[in-house]
């Protein structure tokens, strides 16, 4: 899979041999009755699983078993399989020794489960997710600036004024695709005590992970952005203010021992995975990481690259058509564009995009409402993203599309 990466220049024939479980082969109806390839510009939302992920679930159905408890050999080879999934898991994200995973249900419920965890204040760019900021119940809001270098700034000042325990920020935007600089951050806020936890839902589908590497002490993330099946994601990172913590979930598997009146609770991980793992999903998500790592960090970001590159100019040439930026100096970007429209309705727009040309985008504020409020200047906008499978005709198509339909009116 390497070499036929590496040894490909074409975007379409690179990521070939890794198909996505929905391909360009998926045939979807538009008006008038006819079927068209589905181009799904939306993947940045979730990402359709890779055949061979979907391969890895399929194989693994037969040896449904009783995970952690059992002691048949379908139990003994569930239970390996998960923890050899948490060691993948640790790797692929560069995790430090002592670092634990902790598998959750996606991106939003890590970031959960660490904000029930965290002692003290957390500082937070209104740049995130709603996922980054709502959880976190002591939060101090910082508005970012133009550039990174100021937001950097900014929150230096505010890291000075008062101590926090944390700072939460994004490794890639969902809304603008940028990157943040995240080793910067790191030292950030470790020069004023506190820790830096990143939310990577965008980030690990696109680029290389490396928390020992950037210093980052957190890092929360999702399957289903990273080509595994939904319900499967993981928080990673320092083990004590967790084990301080008290379980996010009360039930079997967190518990060393019980009485009638007392409880002794794990340590984490298992501290705050109570219940039975989602087995299917956190293999799955360990099957997609071991692929993206065959791929190769750099075959990935050059696919990407061209086909961003290529819809972003694309789309700049149509008029009454604007992207929207939240820095001047991002070190780089995910294949994410979002566009806002001079006149009429992004939903519309849409949902013509679909009804009669196969295409999938999102529109809206991408659960990122003080974001887009604040770089937009229309209620919505239109959001195309791409990733593995992604061709150039899908965004060429689009690009067509969204000139039609903007010169027309939906
Ligand atoms: N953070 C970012 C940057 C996201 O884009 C998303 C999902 O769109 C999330 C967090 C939440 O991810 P999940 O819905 O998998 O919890």
């Amino acid at each position: 899979v390497t070499t036929a990466v590496a040894e490909s220049r074409t975007e379409r024939a690179a990521v070939r041999p890794l198909a996505l479980l929905a391909d360009a082969g998926l045939e979807v109806p538009v008006l008038g009755g006819t079927r068209v390839v589905h181009a799904n510009l939306d993947l940045a939302a979730s990402a359709p699983a890779l055949a061979t992920v979907a391969r890895t679930v399929a194989d693994l159905l037969p040896w449904y078993s009783s995970v952690h408890r059992g002691t048949g050999f379908p139990s003994e080879v569930v239970t390996e399989l998960v923890e050899e999934s948490r060691a993948v898991v640790a790797r692929h994200v560069g995790a430090r020794d002592g670092d634990v995973v902790v598998f959750t249900r996606n991106t939003t419920d890590a970031l959960n489960l660490l904000a029930s965890a965290v002692p003290g204040d957390v500082v937070v760019l209104d740049i995130e997710h709603h996922a980054n900021l709502l959880p976190w119940r002591s939060r101090r809001l910082v508005v970012a600036k133009p550039t990174v270098e100021e937001t950097l700034a900014a929150l230096d000042a505010e890291l000075a004024a008062k101590p926090a325990a944390l700072l939460a920020v994004t490794g890639a935007s969902n809304v603008t695709g940028e990157l943040l600089p995240i080793a910067r951050f790191a030292d950030l806020a470790h020069a004023h005590g506190a820790r830096l936890v990143v939310d990577a839902a965008q980030l690990l589908p696109h680029r290389v992970v490396d928390l020992a590497g950037s210093g980052a002490d957190y890092l929360a993330c999702s399957g289903h952005k990273a080509y595994a099946p939904y319900g499967a994601g993981a928080l990673v990172g320092p083990a004590d203010w967790l084990d301080q913590a008290p379980p996010f979930l009360a039930g079997g598997g967190a518990v060393w021992r019980v009485h009638a009146d007392s409880v002794r609770w794990h340590p984490s991980p298992e501290r705050h995975e109570a219940g039975t793992p989602n087995v299917l999903g956190v293999v799955a998500f360990a099957a997609a990481l071991g692929e993206l790592e065959a791929i190769g960090g750099d075959a990935r970001v050059e696919h990407e690259a061209a086909l961003t590159e290529r819809l972003e100019g694309a789309v700049a040439a149509i008029d009454g058509v604007r992207i929207v930026h939240g820095f001047t100096d991002a070190p780089g970007r995910v294949g994410i564009v979002t566009v806002e429209l001079e006149r009429g309705s992004v939903g519309l727009v849409a949902a013509a995009l679909s009804a009669e040309h196969g295409i999938s985008v999102r529109a809206g504020r991408f659960c990122a409402h003080p974001f887009f409020d604040r770089i937009a200047t229309r209620a919505n906008g239109l959001r195309a993203s791409l990733g593995l499978g992604s061709s150039s005709d899908d965004v060429d198509r689009f690009a067509a599309a969204l000139a039609s339909l903007v010169a027309d009116g939906p």
